[in-house]
């Protein structure tokens, strides 16, 4: 069964290589993000002014038929006009009249405004898709490459990671929290001891803790300067650690 310090020194060398890998991606993931971002927001601004469309076009649409309606009024007032059997009857439908042709010409109006409206909307609107189909673009290749990294590293991450779960099954769990805690400082929590100096922070391991580390692998020692946790420069940190 391998030593609590070889366990140590497996997981410092997954860690080692998991960010290794991670870094390949280098600023790939937020670039990601950032162009997936950027095409939501041209894709709201296209919907937004779709939304808008479609209320000038429902707009116009129930106007002419107002239109169509009002004149319709308008000819049966005229046809009742002369048939009014006093003058107040007559003013009363004249100034009816009068108002419906009010309504049709402010109406009118309205729609030829409408009208223009609709024309800009409608290159704004050209514009926008464009926009957003060049931010889909820019996003799609991006993420390409991301994914292309990802697949290229997926077994051989999975494979770290199954490592880095059988060494926490088999390491006491007061050893891995201290692992942890020491990580949120130090990215290589577990260093290993070379030419008597931590490799760490490269200041001196005194020689009578080098003799115990040598003959303890089971005890777990740290640099008193950095706190990082001591790996005895017997062991390799090479890939022979995922064999343990
Ligand atoms: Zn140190």
């Amino acid at each position: 069964m391998a030593s609590k310090i070889q366990l140590i020194a497996g997981l410092s060398y997954i860690d080692a290589e998991l960010q290794y890998l991670q870094e390949e991606f280098g600023d790939l993931p937020e670039q990601v993000q950032e162009k997936k971002e950027n095409a939501e927001k041209a894709l709201t601004l296209v919907n937004e002014t779709e939304g808008i469309l479609k209320d000038i076009r429902d707009f116009v649409a129930t106007a002419k038929v107002t239109l169509v309606e009002l004149k319709e009024k308008e000819d049966t007032l005229t046809k009742q006009q002369f048939m009014s059997r006093n003058n107040k009857e007559f003013d009363a439908v004249t100034k009816e009249v009068e108002f419906l042709k009010q309504e049709h010409e402010r109406l009118s109006t309205r729609m030829r405004t409408e009208g223009v409206k609709e024309e800009n909307i409608l290159r704004i609107l050209e514009d926008q898709k464009k926009e957003y189909q060049a931010a889909l673009d820019d996003y799609e290749k991006i993420n390409s490459e991301y994914e292309d990294i990802s697949a290229e590293q997926g077994s051989e991450v999975k494979k770290l990671i199954d490592k880095r779960k059988l060494i926490i099954a088999s390491l006491p769990a007061d050893a891995y929290a201290e692992y942890s805690r020491i990580k949120q400082f130090h990215s290589e929590a577990a260093v290993r001891v070379k030419k008597n100096s931590c490799t760490g922070c490269y200041s001196a391991v005194p020689s009578q803790k080098i003799v115990e580390l040598r003959n303890n692998f089971e005890k777990i020692y740290t640099c008193e300067n950095c706190g990082r946790m001591l790996i005895p420069e017997e062991i390799e940190m090479n890939e022979n650690l995922l064999d343990i």
